[in-house]
């Protein structure tokens, strides 16, 4: 599985934090990860630009970072990078199986993958998953009582949906940089906003979206779809049509429709997916699904963040 190639299907096995019962007895408060089944002896891809560190063919664990993050796949059934290697978001690292120590069912082979934040610079420590110690490139992990050895959910991530929006606003708006208005929002006189920084206009915009998807804008009306909400929101200066405009923004949202209630960009995915999905566990994904948008905006999250 990649995030940024097409994939068929995909299934999002098991949350993170699930099972805190067995998994205290391995010294942590639960799942340390989330499990993805893409397919058996389907290709996984690395999520990340980044450095192999890490490399258990016996276990099938394959660990790999960038300057933020410890990215961790388990269950490989192959590996086919080698320690050492440098590979880009969306090289092959390997086959999904079903090595090492799992907690599904044997024939729920599947990718689990966990995520740490991390500082690049050397730091004793004593780890349940101590990858750091076998790094060839020095670093430890950020967090480590966390009750997770560090390891964080990577849906809370997604749910930065407003900088999300916020971004690729700003991308299909690239206004004129000097104006620091990176939403091209005007104000009651009718002119564009100009703000003393971009970081400053760009606060702005997530800010307004925030408002306006929670209710705290006047333009918000709590049935108002994305599409009424482009009617009033959407910028004339580039001569977006509403309609288009709303159809790109809930492509990067997770939302079906442009007649989807706006306040619906806040839900975090999980959420999102039993909305629109049924459940959140054990439900087959399709590329155009939710999952799919979990993908795009874990991509757009990694651009964002890096
Ligand atoms: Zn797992």
């Amino acid at each position: 599985m990649t995030l940024s190639q097409p994939y068929n299907q995909t299934l999002f096995l098991l949350g993170f934090g699930k099972f805190p019962d067995q998994w205290k007895q391995l010294g942590v408060n639960g799942h340390p990860g989330i499990d993805l089944q893409c397919g058996h002896q389907d290709p996984i891809y690395s999520f990340s630009d980044g450095d192999v560190i890490y490399v258990d063919e016996k276990q099938g664990t394959c660990v790999i970072i960038d300057e933020n993050f410890e990215y961790s796949y388990a269950h490989l059934d192959s590996i086919c990078v080698n320690l050492g290697d440098k590979v880009k978001e969306g090289d092959e690292i390997g086959t999904q199986g079903n090595k090492g120590m799992t907690m599904l069912a044997d024939e729920l082979t599947h990718l689990h993958f966990g995520l740490r934040t991390i500082d690049r610079s050397k730091i004793f420590q004593t780890l349940r998953w101590n990858f750091p110690a076998f790094s060839p490139i020095k670093y430890h992990i950020l967090d480590v009582d966390n009750g997770f050895e560090g390891y964080i959910d990577p849906c809370q991530l997604f749910d930065k949906v407003v900088k999300t929006i916020a971004k690729a606003i700003e991308r299909k708006e690239n206004c004129n940089k000097s104006w620091n208005n990176p939403g091209a929002i005007r104000g009651t006189d009718g002119n564009f906003l100009t703000f003393p920084t971009y970081e400053e206009g760009f606060n702005y915009l997530c800010n307004y979206l925030e408002r306006a998807a929670t209710g705290q804008h006047k333009a918000y009306n709590p049935n108002c779809s994305v599409y009424e909400f482009f009617k009033i929101y959407s910028p004339s200066s580039d001569g977006n049509d509403p309609l288009k405009y709303a159809k790109d923004i809930i492509s990067w949202t997770g939302l079906k429709s442009i007649n989807d209630p706006i306040k619906d960009w806040l839900l975090n995915d999980i959420d999102l997916v039993k909305k629109y999905n049924g459940s959140d566990y054990g439900v087959l994904w399709t590329d155009n699904s939710v999952f799919g948008i979990i993908k795009r905006k874990i991509n757009l999250l990694w651009s964002i963040l890096n």
